[in-house]
């Protein structure tokens, strides 16, 4: 089996994080799943801060036309979709849902 290049660990082929660690594992960003939805790009980076303790990564998804609207109003319209591996969206809820600070 491949092994997490963090930890060493042995994971599962197709496995998005390491079981062990939670580290990003590396050929397996396919699989994503839609943690929450933000308003802006500020927003976006908090969570994005947050999980990165976790090494969680975070991709952000802009909706339709958000790009061009975050020119004009330095906040999009349609918000920012925050993506996870599928496999750390549990552990990702419970990071940020904790009390804020
Ligand atoms: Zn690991």
């Amino acid at each position: 089996m491949p092994k997490c290049p963090k930890c060493k660990t042995e994971y599962e082929e197709g496995a998005a994080v390491c079981p062990e660690c939670g580290a990003a594992l590396p050929g397996q960003q396919n699989k994503l799943a839609l943690l929450t939805t933000v308003e802006s790009e500020t927003a976006f980076r908090i969570i994005e801060a947050k999980l990165a303790q976790y090494d969680i990564p975070a991709l952000m998804k802009h909706k339709t036309f958000g790009d061009f609207m975050q020119v004009l109003s330095g906040t999009t319209m349609y918000g920012i979709d925050v993506y996870v591996p599928e496999p750390a969206l549990s552990l990702a809820q419970s990071v940020i849902n904790e009390d804020p600070g």
